[in-house]
């Protein structure tokens, strides 16, 4: 899969290159990461699941029967002359979707955005590896994984750091 990767400037905290970004080049899908904040962000387009199903049960019954041309036209892919049918169709049903994917009359992608306040996030690290995470919304339970997160600390390198309701940032 091809894309794009970088960093921006956070759109909740204002992080100047904390909002890690990628994009994906196949359908447009994109996801952000704020490693100060917590801010997350995703696009995803939306397959259409019933049309994908239908051309899926063709596709297998005309397999199951050797037309092997007509799976191929239905699918509407092009073989190139080095590849065997079957196992390009095969293929297709069981892993691509860009065929599937959903789109207005226009012939634009249709996406979903869902967006999530940041409360705050940590990174844990050791020996050059390290883990990024969210810290959860509800009060009591964000103040358990700070606790939890901070005993790691006598192994691990730790950073948290808590966005208060306020909006205010606290590090630990
Ligand atoms: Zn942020």
């Amino acid at each position: 899969m091809s894309g794009a990767q970088g960093a921006k400037t956070c759109p909740q905290c204002g992080g100047i290159d904390t909002c890690l970004w990628e994009y994906q080049t196949r359908d447009g899908s994109e996801w952000e990461f704020c490693e100060r904040c917590g801010h997350r962000r995703r696009r995803i387009a939306l397959r259409d699941r019933k049309r994908m199903g239908q051309v899926r049960s063709s596709v297998k019954e005309l397999l199951r029967q050797g037309r092997i041309d007509e799976a191929v036209e239905i699918c509407g892919i092009t073989v190139r002359h080095h590849e065997v049918p079957q196992k390009v169709v095969e293929d297709f049903i069981n892993d691509t979707y860009i065929p599937f994917l959903k789109m207005t009359k226009d012939g634009y992608l249709i996406y979903r955005v869902y967006e999530w306040r940041g409360h705050g996030a940590y990174s844990i690290g050791l020996n050059g590896t390290g883990q990024l995470g969210s810290l959860h919304h509800n009060n009591d339970i964000r103040k358990k994984q700070i606790t939890s997160l901070l005993s790691l600390r006598n192994s691990h390198e730790v950073k948290v750091i808590e966005v208060l309701d306020d909006g205010t940032i606290r590090e630990y």
